[in-house]
């Protein structure tokens, strides 16, 4: 089941996700629900505060971008196609050695808004899958980039906080514009 999409600036947005500690048939089906959300809308990855929900929980799918990247989970490189889509349960990153990058983001609560935001390239990502069990990933590139991009959903950040000023400046009237219709819609 689609879910409908939370746009800029839903107080949700700004909400620390609460962690999960019920690893249930309703979490399941939340997540099913959130890869089906995504795909829907042309995503590589959605955060639960992006459908209302203040979640330590993200999906990403990354099966259908260009590979320039390299992952490592619990040890092995699996097969992206075994992997994707990931949902990734009360996920912490941590920085490993390695330069930023610079990279144009979209965000699926900001529709037809991009900027470049700098990032970390190398990360270790420890997370649980569906069942409960403990994974660690260590993974670059846009692999990296997205997971950053959504855990900081998880967090109450969003993308436009991690832009320089001068690339938040040049998109401040479309983030405006962007908040003005939320408020609207959420009027009617
Ligand atoms: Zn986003």
């Amino acid at each position: 089941m689609g879910l409908p999409m939370v746009h800029f600036n839903a107080p949700v947005l700004r909400e620390k996700g609460v962690p999960i500690t019920t690893f249930d048939d309703a979490l399941a089906k939340l997540t099913e629900d959130m890869v089906e959300t995504m795909h829907a809308a042309g995503g590589i990855g959605l955060a639960a505060q992006q459908i209302g929900r203040a979640l330590q929980v993200c999906v990403i799918d990354l099966s259908q971008s260009q590979r320039d990247f390299t992952w490592e989970l619990d040890g092995a490189k699996a097969p992206l196609e075994l992997i994707m889509p990931m949902v990734l349960v009360n996920p912490a990153i941590t920085v490993l050695p390695g330069d930023d990058t610079r990279y144009e983001e979209g965000c699926l609560s900001f529709p037809e808004i991009h900027g470049d935001v700098e990032r970390p390239d190398v990360i270790q990502v420890s997370f649980q899958d569906l069942a409960g069990i403990r994974h660690t990933l260590v993974c670059d590139g846009l692999f990296s980039r997205c997971i950053q991009h959504e855990v900081d959903h998880l967090n109450g950040i969003l993308f436009i906080d991690r832009m320089s000023k001068k690339v938040r400046q040049s998109i401040d009237d479309e983030v405006k514009a962007l908040a003005k219709r939320t408020r609207e819609a959420s009027k009617d």
